[in-house]
């Protein structure tokens, strides 16, 4: 479904992705992990194009990413991105904040979008918040309205960059279980993570990355059980 094929990428003089290739299938969940400054959310930002690279290709459902215009917009739609901070629209309200993609830009009919999207709130366990604000919610239960939002747009795979980093810890359970029910379900999941009891249960690969490259790839168990770069068994020292 994802396909980066050599992908180079430069902040001026920062090589932030070095020959970069990787694919994704349709339903599978890749957690990406490495130390800060890697190029993680570069890579995820690539994605769905809100970062431009400059060599190298990326293609997404078979086709090259477009540059700009409406296919842009389609392909922003079929590629929904969770960030660490939630972005909710704090002026309206949570059913507000989930119809409004599909309104706007899917060009859907308000009424039945409402439904949809109370039945994504009732998903993610929130339904009985639709008419609050952002505010008056706690951040993990903000952070699953972001992601019923994401889902709103009926994306083809969904970007995850750190989700529960901003959150209490009390929190984060209850945001990792609504994204480990999604890969359950088959949902194309692209996650960057500290969480790696996430990564052990609900991945099917996990990629590091140090320095802007692609280092390992490799499913879950034998990363953890036998990471073969001097890179990786450091990152896994200081953070397990
Ligand atoms: P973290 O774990 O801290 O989130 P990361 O792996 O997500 O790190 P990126 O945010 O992808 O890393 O950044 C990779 C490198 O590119 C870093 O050195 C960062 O400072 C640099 N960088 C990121 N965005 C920009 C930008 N818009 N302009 C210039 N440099 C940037
Ligand atoms: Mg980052």
């Amino acid at each position: 479904l994802i396909v980066l094929d050599s992908v180079n990428k430069w902040f001026g003089p920062l090589h932030v992705l070095d020959d970069v290739s990787l694919s994704v299938a349709r339903g599978e969940v890749v957690v990406v992990i490495g130390p800060s400054g890697s190029g993680k959310s570069t890579l995820c930002r690539t994605i769905n194009r809100l970062e431009p690279i400059n060599s190298g290709t990326i293609t997404f459902d078979g086709r090259p990413l477009p540059a700009e215009g409406k296919k842009l917009a389609q392909l922003r739609s079929e590629v929904g991105m969770v960030f660490q901070s939630f972005n909710l629209f704090a002026h309206k309200t949570i059913l507000e904040n989930v119809t409004l993609g599909p309104i706007k830009v899917r060009k859907e009919k308000p009424a039945a979008t409402r439904e949809r999207a109370l039945a994504l709130l009732d998903r993610v366990g929130i339904a009985n918040q639709a008419d609050k604000f952002p505010a008056q919610l706690s951040g993990g239960q903000q952070q699953r309205v972001a992601i019923a939002r994401a889902l709103a747009m009926q994306p083809k795979a969904l970007l995850f960059d750190e989700p529960t980093s901003a959150l209490d810890p009390e929190m984060v359970g209850e945001v990792l279980e609504v994204m480990t029910s999604l890969a359950r379900d088959g949902m194309t999941m692209v996650v960057v993570t500290h969480e790696m009891g996430f990564a052990r249960h609900a991945a099917n690969r996990v990629i590091f990355m140090a320095d802007g490259k692609l280092v390992e790839d490799a499913p879950p168990a034998e990363f953890f059980a036998n990471p073969r770069s001097e890179r990786a068994r450091d990152f896994l020292s200081k953070i397990l």
